[in-house]
Parts: structure tokens; sequence; C-alpha cells
């Protein structure tokens, strides 16, 4: 029963310096976000230790009766937060959620289509060295080459060529809606299932800010730990339950997965409470807003003079992707730059990026942690200046230690301003 402290200094001091890190500086990874006190007290408990292969009610252990509460309320959130059917809460993360739904919806070799990891995709939508790249026949559509939106007809085409069993609609860097209806059509045309994958949006679809997927998809699978807000994990929807339901369930456990990790399940629950709320939805406002007024800055006349552009001219969602391939930085530069700063963000490529991928031509950056943390247009506005001024600055070879020592008391304002998890000590 010793203290973790006492126990293993080395890593208490890693609990201490990381939240100090996160308190002292600005959260701009768009798949981040703080989760409340109340996810953390979950996950961090004693449910840590109970074995519970099966679903509730039907598990091959003994002594879940307690544990089935926690899951089956997890369940029934999920489906009111998202207007579901049918909800898995179960999926350890969000690859491993996809692992099942393709194991669900396909078998070995199977062709699918979705969006290509050059333009936005995601790892487990057919990387060729993912489990969907390897396992399955994967292609790919993109964006169109002027306009860097997803094009429906562009889609119809690749699906009409190709021929897939299963449409993956769903992205990790692209900065606006998705058109359900019209993939829905196009994978009623050829004959596949519509997998939505919303782990970057779910937040906003549960807020009614983004269109939803549910009515048009056959599975959707998100992540619970981006703008949803809660712990580090995966899930599946579906308002297909009779055709996919049995399916996906036996996918997830025992297909992809042994014992499911009931901490996580009980934090999802509380995550799935929170965003059934009030508060929630104005954060997702918040989340929104803020990326617009960024988008708004980094519009600016000073910042196109320096070669900086949006990917798609600006931002339906609560990340934007600058575009520096007509800038003197480029995407490890600009990452480095904004941690010198105080702000974090990640190098991302964009669209047609001439740039490797270890060093690429773009930044994403994303608002979800910082309207958590509670900022509203006034200290976003104050956010998207110190961003743009760093940019202009380190395009034109200005950075200085001087410029940067401005900004970090720039930044340090704002985070003194806005505590983060005030009176936790690990
Ligand atoms: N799906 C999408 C669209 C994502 O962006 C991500 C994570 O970045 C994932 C799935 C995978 O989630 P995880 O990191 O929990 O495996």
């Amino acid at each position: 029963n010793q203290p973790l402290a006492d126990l293993d200094p080395e890593i208490a001091a890693v609990l201490d310096d990381e939240l100090a890190r996160q308190r002292g500086t600005l959260e701009m990874i768009a798949s981040e976000n703080f989760v409340p006190r109340a996810v953390l007290q979950a996950q961090g408990s004693v449910l840590t230790n109970k074995y519970a292969e099966g679903y509730p009610g039907r598990r091959y252990y003994g002594g879940c009766e307690v544990v089935d509460v926690a899951e089956s309320l997890a369940i029934e959130r999920a489906k009111a937060v998202f207007g579901a059917e049918w909800a898995n809460v179960q999926p350890h993360s969000g690859a491993q959620a996809n692992a099942a739904v393709l194991h669900a919806l396909a078998d070995g070799g199977d062709t699918i289509l979705g969006l290509s990891l050059a333009h936005g995709g995601h790892l487990t939508h057919g990387m060729k060295i993912n489990f969907s790249g390897k396992n399955y026949h994967a292609t790919a559509y993109g964006v169109d080459e002027t306009t860097h939106r997803i094009e429906m007809e562009q889609v119809r085409e690749a699906a009409l060529r190709e021929r897939p069993r299963v449409i993956i609609a769903g992205w990790s860097a692209y900065p606006r809606h998705l058109d359900f209806e019209a993939f829905r059509s196009i994978a009623d045309e050829v004959g596949a299932a519509l997998w939505t994958d919303m782990a970057h949006f779910a937040g906003l679809v549960a807020a009614g800010l983004h269109p939803s997927p549910l009515p048009w998809s056959d599975v959707v699978s998100t992540t619970v730990h981006k703008t949803l807000g809660g712990p580090r994990s995966g899930m599946l929807l579906t308002n297909r339950a009779d055709q996919w339901g049995k399916k996906l369930n036996s996918a997830v456990f025992p297909g992809q997965q042994g014992g499911p990790l009931m901490h996580v399940i009980a934090a999802k629950a509380v995550a799935m409470k929170i965003a059934g709320t009030d508060e929630f939805k104005d954060r997702q406002a918040r989340t929104v807003e803020g990326a617009a007024i960024l988008a708004q800055r980094l519009l600016a006349d000073d910042v196109a003079a320096a070669g900086i552009k949006l990917v798609t001219g600006g931002t339906d969602v609560h990340l934007v992707l600058v575009d520096l391939r007509d800038s003197a930085l480029d995407g490890q530069q600009a990452e480095d730059l904004l941690h010198d700063a105080g702000i974090t963000v990640n190098r991302n490529a964009v669209p047609f990026d001439p740039r490797p991928p270890r060093v690429t031509s773009g930044l994403r950056i994303g608002t979800p942690a910082l309207a958590t943390r509670g900022f509203g247009p006034t200290e976003f506005t104050e956010v998207a200046d110190i961003i743009a001024t760093a940019l202009v600055a380190g395009a034109a070879g200005k950075a200085d230690e001087e410029l940067l020592a401005g900004l970090r008391g720039r930044v340090r304002t704002l985070t003194d301003a806005f505590p983060l998890y005030p009176g936790l000590a690990q």
C-alpha cells in the first residue's frame, strides 16, 4: 500500500512533470483533450483489477455483477448521446474499434475504399503496413487537386472502379463536414457497406454541431478521447443492429480482444453522462468557434504574405490545417517554433505535399483541449494572434529569442488565467 511517490519516485516524477507541462503550455493537438477529474477518478480505480470477458449478463468470469452496472450504463448513455440503436463500449482504442469493424464487415482480401492517408485518412483505413492494408485489398479516394475537398463525384468514380466491399468515411486531418447521405448512396450503388469513423468529430456530432453519420452508416466507430473528451479508448455504434450487432460484438470479443478494461469502461460511462449536458454543448460550440477565429486570423494579409495558407481556405470543425508549401517554414520547423513559444501542435502532411512525412508542409492545430480549459472567443483571438505572429516571424527568419520570450509571456498569461486541474496533486 505504499504511495507511488515512495514506491517509484521516478514514475511519480513523470506524473508531476507531465501535469506541470499540461498546465503550463497551450495544448492544441487536434486529437487531444483534458478529461474531467471524475474520469481520471473512474479510470484510476480498482475496476482495473476485474476480468470480465463477455458482455453484461453474459460473462465468462464470476463476480461481474458490479462491473456489469458500469458497462450497461456506458452502453445506454452512448446510445442516448448519439441517438443510436446499439453500442459496444469495449474497444480498447480507436484502432482496435476499427479492426473489429473490418473484421465484422469484410473477409480477408476484400477490397476496402477509404480516404488516402496522404490526404487526411487514418492508418486503419488502409495504410500499407497497418492491419487494414495487410489483411484487406486497400484502395483510396483523395481530395480534389484544386479545392482540396472530398468531392463526392470523385468518390463515386473510385467506388465504381474499385467495387469495394466496404467504403470508409472519416478522417484524421480534414477541416470540413462530410456528406454522409452521398456516401450512403454511393455505397448502395456499388453494394458496399458504409463505415464512418467519426473519431475526430464525435464531440461535435454529440452536441449537434456536425451532421450525424448514424442515419446513413452501417457502422460508426469512434475514439472517446478526442473532441468527445473521455478516456483514451474506442466505441462502436449502429442503427442497423439486426444486421450488424451480433457480428460486431463477436468481432470485438473474442475476435479482437480478451478482457475489457472495466476501469476505462466506467470512465466512458462518466464521459457519456457529461456529453449529455448543456455544459458539454457549450464547450463544443466554443471549440468550433475557436477554430473559426484561428482560421480567420491565419487568413489575414500578413500571414498570406508569408506564403502561409489554410487547406480548403477555412474550417467547419475543431481544427485548421495550415498549408506551408509556399512558405519558408516546413512542418517540422513550424512545430518546433510553436513549441518554443509554449504551444503544442503537430506537423501534418497537407494534400499533394512535396516534403517527406517526417518533415511535411503542414500543421494541424485544434481547439478542443483549450475549449475544455475554458477558453472562449477572447482567449482564442489572443491564441490565434500568438500563432500568427510566431509563424510570420519564423517565415521571415526573425523568430529570435526576444520575440519568443514575448510570446511565452502571452501564453503564460493565458495558462495562469485558466488553471488546469486546480488542486490536483498526483
Ligand atoms: N480513427 C481516426 C480517424 C483517428 O484519427 C484515430 C487516431 O488518431 C484513430 C482512429 C485511432 O485511435 P487510437 O489512437 O485510439 O487507436
